[in-house]
């Protein structure tokens, strides 16, 4: 059984170096426990905060144990009532080949409704953040103007989409060409705009000549310093993520946007997508709901082979993927 542990903690940009591939014999399964075999890992960026070793709303990764995340794989020996060999499972397990669970935190996939890979993208975690934070701190009313940033990503691009489903106008900003030709030929964005290559602030004030009623921030930094600029009374912020920050040692802080809430008497929101935990049928079932009417697209970048998982994970911050990241352990 081979697994990734964290060998080191990062300081910046993660490296190759932070990170070890051990191998192990295949753990053998208690009472009530069960065995998976993996199949899909997902790499998220909030994984760098828990490498800092600090504790935030999730405990820190240990050093020289096993990463975990979000995993899709098959239950392959069970001694588990409610799971049995065959079955499709999701939930936070190891980088791992195999891992045992006694069940708790994990749920059963349906590889019937969509591609079990999704239950880490667009019908998974990400999905769940972009449709929890955009309808219930966003609120998006028909003909108003919504900026997401990190468009192209697993959030970004469901916040984009269902952003249209409500009727609204999508401003999106992303780093490459190719994302932005993706996002307005693919997923029908009004505007996207390319932040490596074009004045943010310039281009924002022709995308939204009416102003930003919704900002959805995935990047916070000076692509946030430029969209605040241009909100409008009422405006919602919804903060998710804030990826230009993850590999500074010390941050930028002081009063940056307050006095634009004020003038503009903005909400500003930050959440965690548990917060909504008691929704997330209602949430997995729109999702899967409109993926299934064709109404939500979804890309995924799949990168193969556990000992490739620290790579893709770094992938992250040099903007590798479009939609979500994902790694193919087994097939
Ligand atoms: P993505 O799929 O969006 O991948 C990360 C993307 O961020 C990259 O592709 C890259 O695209 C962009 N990026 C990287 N570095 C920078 C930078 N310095 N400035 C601007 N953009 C950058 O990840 P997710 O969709 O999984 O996550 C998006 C955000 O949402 C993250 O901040 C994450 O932490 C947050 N999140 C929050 C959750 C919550 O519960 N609040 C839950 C899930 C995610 P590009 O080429 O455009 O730079």
């Amino acid at each position: 059984n081979r697994s990734i542990l964290l060998a080191s903690r990062p300081e910046g940009m993660p490296k190759r170096g932070n990170f070890q591939l051990i191998t192990e014999s295949i753990p053998i399964i208690q009472e009530e426990e069960m065995l998976i075999k993996s199949i899909y890992l997902s790499v998220d960026p909030y994984m760098r905060g828990r490498m800092r070793g600090i504790k935030t709303y999730v405990a820190p990764y240990e050093l020289n144990e096993v990463l975990t995340g979000g995993v899709v794989g098959e239950v392959i020996d069970s001694k588990n009532p409610i799971y049995n060999v065959g079955d499709i499972v999701e939930g936070r397990l190891g980088w791992a080949d195999y891992s045992v669970s006694n069940g708790k935190g994990i749920r059963k996939v349906d590889p019937n409704l969509a591609p079990i890979s999704t239950a880490l993208g667009v019908v998974g975690m990400p999905g769940l953040t972009a449709y929890f934070g955009l309808l219930n701190i966003g609120k998006p009313k028909v003909g108003e103007t919504v900026v997401v940033s990190g468009a192209a990503g697993a959030v970004g691009t469901i916040v984009g989409q269902i952003a249209k489903l409500k009727g609204c106008r999508v401003v999106g900003i992303a780093g490459t060409e190719e994302k932005v030709k993706y996002l307005k030929k693919e997923l029908d964005f009004d505007v996207v705009i390319n932040y490596k290559t074009e004045n943010v602030l310039e281009s924002l004030k022709k995308a939204c000549p009416n102003g930003v009623d919704i900002y959805f921030d995935n990047v916070g930094g000076e692509i946030s310093d430029s969209v605040m600029s241009l909100i409008n009374f009422y405006s919602r912020i919804v903060i998710c993520g804030q990826i230009s920050s993850y590999n500074k040692e010390a941050i930028a802080t002081g009063p940056r946007v307050q006095g634009q809430l004020i003038q503009r008497s903005a909400l500003m929101k930050g959440f965690i997508v548990g917060d909504y935990a008691e929704q997330f049928e209602e949430g997995y079932s729109q999702l899967g709901e409109w993926v299934k009417n064709g109404l939500l697209k979804y890309r995924e970048n799949i990168v193969d082979g556990l000992e490739n998982a620290p790579e893709a994970f770094m992938g992250l911050f040099r903007g590798d993927n479009i939609g979500k990241q994902l790694v193919r352990i087994s097939n």
